[in-house]
């Protein structure tokens, strides 16, 4: 009864849709995607009933977050359809084919980064609580570690979350589509609890093996946004990390003969940085590499260790 209902509401809603974005712009996909989401949320959010889900039985379903919940589920019933909804005719001047010719030879797409945050708060249900409101920042995360080890687990991992808004990391742009993103219950300035890294590290481990994720694709907020973002805060223990094969590190430095030509900005930007504000991503290095939150100064020792990393990266 719920799903006829859902059909009546929902599909003739697509196809008008699709209808009347037969022909318009390039990239229509995107806004159409849009369209149908917020299409969806507002007229089935009230259809969806939380018993009709199975969800792991390890778990039980907030009754504190239930109207999240509620809306979590309506939009994976909305994106279920938006896929369902291809092929499209949406660019005028391409000659379709006029029959359908779909492949059976497909997989969901990889996250291939892990971006790791800091809530910017101590308390942890300030941060699920605003991971949990629609409209707004329309902020999320895949997982939040709370300081005693707590994960929750808040999005698929194959789901597109909204963690790392404007970003860059070597050529790739829009790493929410492409990342996983982890949030770590912080302040800002204070130290990590070993229980929280101890939960990340684990947590690291499976996605790593899952998704055949890179070593040097572990990386920070505050390196994919430097102008915009400082988190996780310099006390986050990326040295631990990388020699548990998250992240790469930096060998000792001690007989290291920097050329004089050594044009470090040029490495910075071969490491992944976006160097178009040239002193936010020495900071953002500096943070990440040497603990050291002073900002966007060089000197010799950040230049020696810039060099010594870059090398691994050549
Ligand atoms: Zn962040």
């Amino acid at each position: 009864m719920i799903l006829k209902t859902l059909n009546r509401l929902v599909i003739p809603g697509i196809f008008l849709l699709l209808a009347s974005k037969s022909f318009s712009a390039p990239n229509a996909g995107d806004t159409l995607i849009k369209e149908l989401v917020s299409l969806q949320r507002d007229t089935m959010i009230t259809e969806v009933h939380m018993n009709s889900r199975t969800v792991n039985n390890a778990y039980t379903l907030s009754r504190k977050y239930a109207k999240a919940n509620e809306l979590h589920f309506a939009m994976i019933d909305s994106l279920m359809r938006v896929v369902s909804a291809y092929p499209l005719l949406d660019s005028p001047g391409i000659k379709y084919s006029q029959e359908f010719i779909g492949t059976p030879n497909m997989g969901l797409r990889r996250p291939n980064y892990v971006i790791i945050h800091h809530t910017a708060t101590s308390n942890c249900s300030d941060a699920l609580n605003e991971f949990t409101t629609a409209g707004g920042r329309e902020a999320s995360a895949h997982y939040v570690i709370d300081k005693d080890g707590t994960v929750y687990h808040m999005l698929n991992d194959l789901l597109r979350s909204h963690h790392a808004g404007d970003s860059k990391w070597g050529n790739t742009t829009d790493l929410n589509s492409s990342s996983i993103g982890i949030e770590l219950v912080n302040n800002g300035s204070q130290p990590f609890t070993q229980e929280q890294i101890n939960s990340l590290v684990m947590l690291l481990g499976r996605l790593k093996t899952t998704y055949k994720i890179p070593a040097s694709n572990f990386i920070g907020h505050g390196d994919i946004a430097p102008t915009r973002k400082v988190d996780p805060n310099h006390r986050f223990p990326w040295k631990y990390l990388s020699e548990n094969g998250f992240g790469l590190w930096w060998d000792d430095t001690t007989s290291v003969q920097v050329p004089e030509n050594f044009d470090y900005l040029m490495a910075l930007r071969i490491i992944g940085y976006d160097i178009s504000s040239p002193s936010s991503a020495v900071a953002a290095f500096k943070r990440h590499f040497m603990g050291d939150n002073s900002g966007g100064n060089m000197n010799a020792d950040v230049r020696r260790i810039i060099y010594s990393l870059y090398r691994k990266f050549q």
